[in-house]
This record gives C-alpha cells, structure tokens and sequence, in this order.
C-alpha cells in the first residue's frame, strides 16, 4: 500500500517524484476516477518538456521501462481529459429530453451539459480524477491524420507498472474499476490510444 501525505504525494520506493509544478491547476476536492493515456512521445523526456509550459499534463508518467514518475500533487487538478462525451449514450441511459439535446450535437454543449451533472452519470474529468500517462507514440508520426495513426503497443514494464498502481490507486482512492477510462472512451481522441493498455 502507498500513503499518499498532506501535500498529495504518493509515498512508495516504486514511485519517482518528478513534480512539474506548471501543470498544477486548481486544487481537486474529490477524486471520483482515473483516466489513462498515451503522451504521443517517443520519450519520457519529451512529456516533461511540454509539462514545463503549463497546459495539459497528468499526475503520473510510466516509462517505456517501467519507471512511475508522479508529476503532479493528487490534490491538484491537471488538464488532461478535455471536453467530456455523452456517457448516457455509450451506456444506453439517455433521457428523452438528453436524446432530444443531443441532436443538436455540439463538443461544447455537450459538456457544459455533462458537467452539470455528478458522475456516475457523467464520466470523470478535469475536476475529478487522476491521469495516468504512459510514453508511446502514435504512428507512423508520418501520417497527417492523427486519426489514422496507431497507438504503440505497451512494453511488458509499463504494463506490469500500470496495473500496480491502478491497482494502489483504487484501493487508497476509494476509485471503483467502473470509474477508470481510456481517454478516447470519454472524450473526442484517437481510438487506439491506450487500447493495449490492461488493469
Ligand atoms: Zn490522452
């Protein structure tokens, strides 16, 4: 088990403090999820350089070696979700007036929408929850379409390292496994992004 201190640090030998403090946002009151990724990287070493200018970022980045760094402090928000999809529809739970507003379909109507309401009924978001990114790269990097490219598989270490701290999370976060997503389950990204990834 990790403890987690007064400051949102993950107190564990397997997890490498490395803060960015830029990406740090506003303080998170609750943590109702975990979301997984993949930076798009070939290199933990590129995630930490875009980290030091302030957008999006994560609170953990797994290494193609396995390596967990913490990134962030699990009492900060991170940006790392972006507009939230429908979750009554992928659940097949819509109201007939949700079935109704979602004709008229639009990324930020539909997330105003969304964050109105309290998960479950809505999936996790920047406000609550803890992203998890691992370094993999979408190929071929050639391709104009990120759409059409292909997320990398992940390497037996980063599988291994992913699982034990979901598993960790779970259990000192009070997360239930039905609160944990792939990014492009519950928001507008590339399909394949962490598809290979297991907990
Ligand atoms: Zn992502």
């Amino acid at each position: 088990m990790f403890l987690i201190d007064m400051h949102g640090k993950a107190i564990h030998k397997k997890i490498k403090l490395k803060i960015s403090l830029p990406i740090e946002k506003r303080p998170m009151n609750k943590i109702r999820g975990i979301i997984v990724h993949q930076t798009g990287g070939a290199t933990a070493k590129s995630a930490f350089n875009s980290y030091n200018f302030g957008k999006s970022g994560a609170h953990f980045l797994i290494d193609k070696d396995g390596t967990i760094y913490q990134t962030a402090s699990l009492i900060k928000q991170t940006w790392h979700v972006g507009k939230l999809k429908p979750r009554c529809l992928a659940e097949m739970r819509c109201t007939p007036t949700e079935l109704t507003q979602l004709k008229k379909f639009t990324p930020s109507g539909t997330h105003r929408r969304e964050m109105a309401k309290n998960v479950p009924n809505r999936y996790p978001s920047n406000q609550d929850s803890i992203g998890i990114e691992i370094v993999g790269q979408a190929l071929p990097v050639n391709e104009p379409d990120h759409d059409k490219r292909t997320y990398e598989t992940l390497t037996k270490e980063q599988s291994d390292s992913l699982k034990w701290l979901i598993q960790e999370l779970r259990f000192s976060l009070k997360v239930p496994l039905t609160e944990i997503f792939r990014h492009p389950t519950v928001s507008y990204k590339n399909k394949t992004e962490a598809a290979t990834a297991s907990w």
